[in-house]
């Protein structure tokens, strides 16, 4: 009886979130940092597996997050309503080297908005922070855009591994917080 109780208990907080932004902003290795830590150099579009469901602890809770990868069809614009279907949560991704992903960001959350609820729990990410001579795109630019957006905001490196697990964690945190005020 325990057992049932308990995988009912984890049944409740599992939820699906997706990994959006132009092609090579660093999708894929976000995820492979955060949940294998593992960072990979060269990675064509192709690494990743379809989702991938990490466990996580939120206020001594057990959480699942279902975190689902593009298998490189963001190339073409042609993300499916399939990918989106039940997510709750997002991650807009952007290179902050390389401004023309941070100007499609508008374009991907008119996507999002189109396949998931209004209230999808968002968070504005520009990933590869490490490398900061190239940097085209400000922390002041992308703040601004989350805050006009209403999504939360944070600056990563899948390569350093500076805030990535922040970045999920944000997410999945909001998500549980929303539910467990809906249930009271
Ligand atoms: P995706 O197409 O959005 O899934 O992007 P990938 O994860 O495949 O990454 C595209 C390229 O960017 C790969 O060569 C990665 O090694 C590189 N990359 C990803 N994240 C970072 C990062 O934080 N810093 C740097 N310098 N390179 C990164
Ligand atoms: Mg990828």
């Amino acid at each position: 009886m325990d057992s049932v109780t308990e995988e009912e208990k984890s049944e409740d907080y599992l939820f699906k979130i997706v990994l959006v932004g132009d092609s090579a902003v660093g999708k894929s290795n976000l995820l492979a940092r955060f949940a294998r830590d593992e960072f990979y150099p060269n990675s064509k579009s192709t690494i990743g597996v379809e989702f991938q469901t990490q466990k996580m602890d939120i206020n001594g809770k057990e959480v699942k997050a279902q975190i689902w990868d593009t298998a490189g069809q963001e190339r073409f614009r042609a993300v499916t309503s399939a990918y989106y279907r039940g997510a709750v949560g997002a991650l807009l991704v952007y290179d902050i080297s390389r401004r023309q992903t941070f100007d499609s960001i508008g374009r991907w959350l008119n996507e999002l908005h189109t396949h998931c609820d209004m209230n999808v729990v968002t968070i504005l990410v520009g990933n590869k922070t490490d490398l900061k001579d190239a940097r085209e795109v400000s922390t002041a630019e992308g703040r601004a855009l989350a805050e006009a957006q209403g999504l939360f905001f944070m600056e990563t490196s899948a390569l350093d591994s500076s805030n990535v697990a922040a970045a999920f964690e944000t997410v999945v945190k909001e998500i549980y917080n929303i539910l467990s005020r809906k249930v009271m």
